[in-house]
């Protein structure tokens, strides 16, 4: 059941709950109804070869909930994207991506976002609702199943990390994105610490996730090193001042002993200054955090450019320099959208009526 009382598909029910499917069969199925649904999962009911006919049956229809209404391939197969559609409507992405020694799988946490982050499609289009725990869970039980049967090349063929960087702010859905972590790590069996909670600086909920039993990484995406610059990306920045979200970090690391990263979108002329620059390298020294930089993403209803390649060295120059590790990220799947709520806003786009 969900929050509002309405019946949703059982896919990836509470691992408590997993009798209902199974009626008064012992115990050892329940492992093995678990195992197909958390562990080894599957795309179709009739892989999970140890358990009855009956009970496949019955799990058929509904085992995966979501249509998949785009699949794309990009990268030279390294990159894949799906959206995937529920039952009520609601678009969900995910983005899974191949390298030598990991598989990452970033997922949606909100269909839409709330935030309104001036550069981000996502915001961009508003926000729509929550993802449940077993759709957030669901997205990572998937892209598992899809590589036991199709492999990215020369990469691992299960999930090894999970990202929350997909569609919404994870920490304002803190109840279900906890869920989703527990189900992750403690059922899946997942390391937390291959676990990365990527947000824009929602206070209180930075300071919940440090009091958890788990050493899942934090994110911090700042995009501004001076309130000035940073209120002007993030409006969530008037809320959450920088001085409030740079001490809910250093809290979180102080707490679980992991470094922070701070997440930095370069964008033309807004925030790539050498200003900026040293700023930010002052807040990287005092976290002790790794910084990664990446080009803007250039979205459908923003003028914003991403910043050139001169300005991107020149912004790397200044942070190494004063002592900030520094990556500058790989834009994967570029042309397919893989950026933060892009594919769904084109898909918007298309289903609106001609004039
Ligand atoms: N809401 C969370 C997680 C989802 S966004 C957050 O903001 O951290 C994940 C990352 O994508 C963030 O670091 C965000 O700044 C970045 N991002 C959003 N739109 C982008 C774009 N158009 N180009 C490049 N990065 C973008
Ligand atoms: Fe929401 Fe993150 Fe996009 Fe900002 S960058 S609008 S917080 S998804």
């Amino acid at each position: 059941m969900t929050d509002d009382g309405s019946a949703r598909s059982p896919y990836l029910p509470p691992p408590e709950e997993l009798t209902r499917f199974l009626g008064a069969a012992p115990d050892y199925r329940v492992d093995q109804l678990r195992d197909w649904l958390y562990r080894t999962p599957v795309l179709a009911a009739n892989e999970m070869t140890n358990l009855p006919g009956s009970v496949r049956r019955e799990l058929g229809p509904h085992l995966w909930p979501f249509d998949i209404e785009v699949d794309q391939s990009a990268d030279g197969g390294r990159t894949r994207k799906w959206l995937f559609r529920a039952p009520d409507g609601a678009s969900i992405e995910a983005v899974l991506m191949g390298y030598p020694q990991r598989t990452t799988l970033c997922i949606s946490s909100q269909v839409g976002c709330a935030m309104g982050c001036t550069f981000c499609a996502t915001g961009q289009f508003g926000f729509e609702r929550h993802l449940e725990a077993g759709e957030i869970t669901a997205q990572v039980a998937f892209a598992n199943a899809f590589l036991r049967r199709s492999p990215m090349p020369a990469s691992p063929r299960r999930i090894t990390n999970v990202v929350f960087m997909g569609m919404g702010e994870p920490l304002a859905n803190y109840t279900r994105v906890r869920e989703s972590l527990r189900r992750i790590i403690d059922v899946m069996g997942m390391g937390a610490r291959s676990v990365t909670v990527s947000t824009v600086g929602v206070v209180p909920g930075m300071l919940r996730l440090a009091e958890e039993p788990w050493q899942v990484n934090l994110a911090v995406s700042l995009h501004g090193a001076d309130d000035e610059v940073r209120s002007r990306l993030v409006p969530l920045n008037e809320r959450y001042p920088l001085e409030q979200v740079i001490a809910a970090a250093e809290t979180y690391f102080d707490a679980k002993g992991r470094r922070v990263s701070i997440e930095w979108t370069l964008i033309d002329g807004a925030n790539d200054s050498d200003d900026q620059a040293r700023k930010l390298a002052r807040i990287a020294r005092r976290l002790r955090a790794h910084v990664n930089l990446i080009a803007l993403n250039p979205t459908p209803l923003s003028a914003d450019r991403p910043s050139g390649t001169d300005r991107i060295e020149r912004f790397v120059t200044i942070l190494r320099g004063a002592g900030a590790n520094t990556t500058v990220r790989e834009t994967r799947g570029r042309e397919i959208d893989a950026a933060c709520g892009q594919l769904r806003l084109r898909r918007a786009g298309d289903a609106a009526p001609l004039a």
